[in-house]
């Protein structure tokens, strides 16, 4: 085991654009020299032997600066890529689809379930046992859907007026990979998670799968009628692929079955 030994007080260092940084130092009995290291979680952490001076880390550090910055930089360009280490328990979301906003509260209750509900416009309030946080969250999707439930439907049934179709029937579900589908029995499904899109995406995504309606495929003459509803269409079919990004990391845990 190399014995490694933080030393508690961290350094700082200025970086050429001005910001300043902190960093640990560890002292190890094995290094012969310092090292560096720049770490997505930990950021900037120096290794060094036992019994250098804490001056002279401070100078060993100060000169490898331009190094030190453009990696912090690559992190900074793929963090998001990076999925959260214990996701928390959300405080407050965006619906942008509905333009609502909604504030969460936690009480704990004896019970050993967790549940979720509309308290009042605007606020959710979580009940249970709210220290289990998959639960909460579990909670909070389930509401999602109940959320989509209310809206979705009577938005797709506008949407189709507009597009002179209609479905058999409307299911809501939290798919992991798909915002929509249709089948062939003429039922559309729609995924709880696009309330988090823009309106107009939601929007393309429902006369997206209006059109498999008439065309139960991919082919020219569907994409001609999805244009014909949509000029966006191919605009906003590229926009989708990011999309999946806008749901926070609660509503994307669950898949359809848990609902
Ligand atoms: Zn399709």
């Amino acid at each position: 085991m190399p014995a490694l030994i933080d030393d508690g007080a961290p350094g700082s260092l200025v970086l050429p654009d001005g910001r300043s940084i902190e960093f640990a130092i560890r002292y190890s009995n094995r290094a012969r020299s310092a090292r560096l290291r720049v770490g997505t979680r930990e950021g900037l952490v120096v290794i060094v032997p036992t019994g250098l001076q804490r001056e002279r880390v401070q100078q060993l550090v100060a000169s490898k600066r331009d190094w030190i910055a453009s990696k912090l930089d690559d992190i900074d360009a793929i963090r998001h890529l990076i999925p959260q280490v214990a996701p928390a328990r959300p405080q407050a979301f965006d619906l942008p689809a509905l333009a609502e906003t909604w504030q969460v509260e936690y009480r704990e209750m004896r019970r050993a379930s967790v549940g979720a509900k509309t308290d009042q416009p605007g606020r959710i309030v979580v009940f249970g046992a709210i220290d289990d946080v998959d639960a909460c969250h579990a909670a909070l999707r389930r509401w999602l859907a109940r959320r989509a439930a209310e809206a979705l439907p009577p938005w797709l049934e506008r949407v189709g007026a507009q597009c002179g179709q209609q479905p058999t029937a409307v299911a809501i579900k939290n798919q992991r990979t798909r915002w929509g589908s249709c089948a062939a029995s003429g039922r559309i499904s729609l995924n709880c998670k696009l309330l988090f899109l823009p309106r107009e995406l939601v929007r393309y995504v429902m006369v997206h799968e209006l059109c498999h309606l008439i065309e139960p495929n991919h082919s020219h003459r569907f994409w001609t009628q999805v244009r014909q509803m949509e000029q966006a269409a191919d605009l906003l079919h590229g926009r989708l692929r990011d999309a999946w990004k806008s749901a926070p990391p609660w509503a994307q845990r669950g898949s359809g079955n848990r609902l």
